[in-house]
């Protein structure tokens, strides 16, 4: 196996031992395949690296570059990869589907459709047991808000301040961030204080945050809206768990109001908070409509929307349906996640991983100024970088040397944030102890050089 990191000499130098080794590589060359990509992709995509890494093989916690290097992966394909890599119950599953039959319509009955839905809803609290599949967490969220819409027969929606919901026309107006919108019309979204407990106006008092939801409600809509949608740990918006007794208070005026409550579980879903299966649960609510992708399918390209049968009975109005949601072969993929976060403890693995990762980065935080907060629970964890801590001025060019550094220590971390100054740490839930540990030696490592 080659040693990575073997230019930064006083470090360790050695991933946590793993017994794989991928096949060699032939393929073409980063090089190649960066060209190609400049000349037919879309000019809009981006990558982390200077030097992009050409990634050709996964296994579990593990990436693979083409020379055969082996890297540990704490972005987990952004929050999406909760088994591990190529984990073979999934493979199994995908392949034994996809060997009967790759697609079929809704026309027609299949079981790997129906086993799935009725899986997911057995992780559902309250009502919540009807699910409609879609191919994304963008698609996702659209549908929720437009069934919110509908039910309720409003158009006001609210979001928080920060949040991303996804990269569609509804879905923009939800997401609010500039980073992220494009100036095209996205109307009927009212953007709420963001109970931030790092940066907001309010620090951890959540109830205080709820109370411009309410001002919404009452000076900026009829006093009727459609919905809230929010997530409860914000990923893209630079993990930011939403400040205590927040959801409560605000579920309950949106009730008032006539609203339905729309939890966005596309990251911090199953089981990647630790403590809780849904983030929403962390607050102690229960919501009308709960959206998820990501690691619904570990990769596979998958969504859902879980909803109340009497929600549920709007989409009756019309013809509702799409072609790719529900494919067998991607929720043959999701029953096989369900299955592995059980057995192999996942959900239980990220607390306990993850408690361990969160207290050693914030002894970090004791050792670097530059290290401003450390937050988020469970594998969804984050490490917000200053250059004053006082301003809270954030650190951007730091924040991109350190995860360059931490690269060739064959760590992948990612960010996020507004201001592109958050470490997102998102590993596979299968993460373990020794590779916490070496994570935090090389960020430590790293930022005792800089
Ligand atoms: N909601 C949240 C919380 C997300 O993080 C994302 C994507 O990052 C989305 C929705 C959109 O999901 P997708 O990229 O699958 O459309």
């Amino acid at each position: 196996e080659k040693v990575v990191g073997n230019n930064n000499e006083g470090f360790l130098q050695k991933l946590p031992p793993f017994d794989y080794s991928p096949p060699p590589y032939t393929g073409p060359s980063a090089a190649d395949i960066l060209a190609k990509r400049k000349a037919y992709l879309s000019p809009s995509l981006f990558h982390f690296y200077n030097k992009p890494l050409n990634i050709v093989d996964g296994k579990m916690q593990y990436l693979f570059d083409d020379s055969g290097r082996r890297y540990l992966d704490a972005f987990g394909g952004i929050a999406t990869v909760c088994c591990g890599h190529c984990h073979p119950d999934v493979i199994k599953s995908i392949t034994n589907q996809i060997n009967r039959i790759q697609h079929t319509t809704v026309v027609y009955l299949n079981h790997a459709i129906a086993d799935f839905a009725e899986a997911l809803a057995s992780k559902m609290p309250g009502n919540l047991k009807v699910v409609f599949f879609t191919n994304s967490g963008t698609e996702a969220n659209e549908l929720a808000m437009m069934i919110a819409r509908l039910y309720t027969g409003c158009n006001d929606i609210i979001s928080l301040r920060n949040a991303y919901h996804g990269n569609a026309a509804g879905t923009m107006g939800a997401t609010a961030q500039s980073n992220w919108k494009f100036n095209v019309v996205q109307t009927g979204v009212h953007h709420a204080l963001n109970p931030d407990p790092y940066r907001g106006v309010f620090g951890s008092d959540g109830e205080k945050y709820a109370k411009d939801v309410q001002d919404l409600i009452d000076f900026g809509t009829s006093g009727h809206v459609a919905g809230f949608i929010s997530e409860a740990i914000q990923g893209v918006g630079g993990i930011i768990e939403l400040a205590p007794n927040y959801l409560p208070a605000v579920y309950a005026s949106i009730k008032k109001a006539g609203g339905l409550c729309i939890a966005d579980e596309v990251q911090s879903g199953f089981g990647r908070t630790g403590s809780h299966f849904w983030g929403f649960e962390t607050q102690g609510v229960v919501p009308d409509i709960v959206t998820m992708a990501k690691g619904i399918g570990n990769g596979i390209p998958l969504g859902a929307v879980v909803t109340t049968p009497e929600v549920a009975e709007v989409l009756t109005r019309r013809s509702y349906f799409n072609t790719f949601g529900g494919n067998p072969v991607c929720t043959a993929a999701g029953l096989a996640v369900l299955n592995v976060i059980e057995k192999e403890k996942l959900q239980s693995n990220a607390f306990v991983v993850g408690s361990h990762l969160k207290e050693r980065l914030t002894a970090l935080k004791d050792k670097y100024e530059i290290i401003g907060d450390v937050r988020g629970r469970g594998m969804m964890l984050g490490v917000e970088l200053v250059s004053d801590r006082q301003l809270k001025t954030p650190a951007k060019a730091e924040t991109l040397r350190v995860m360059e550094q931490m690269k060739e220590l064959g760590v992948l971390i990612g960010k996020g944030g507004f201001h592109g100054n958050v470490f997102r740490i998102t590993p596979p839930l299968c993460f373990t102890k020794d590779d916490a540990d070496y994570l935090v030696d090389a960020m430590d490592y790293t930022l005792s050089k800089m």
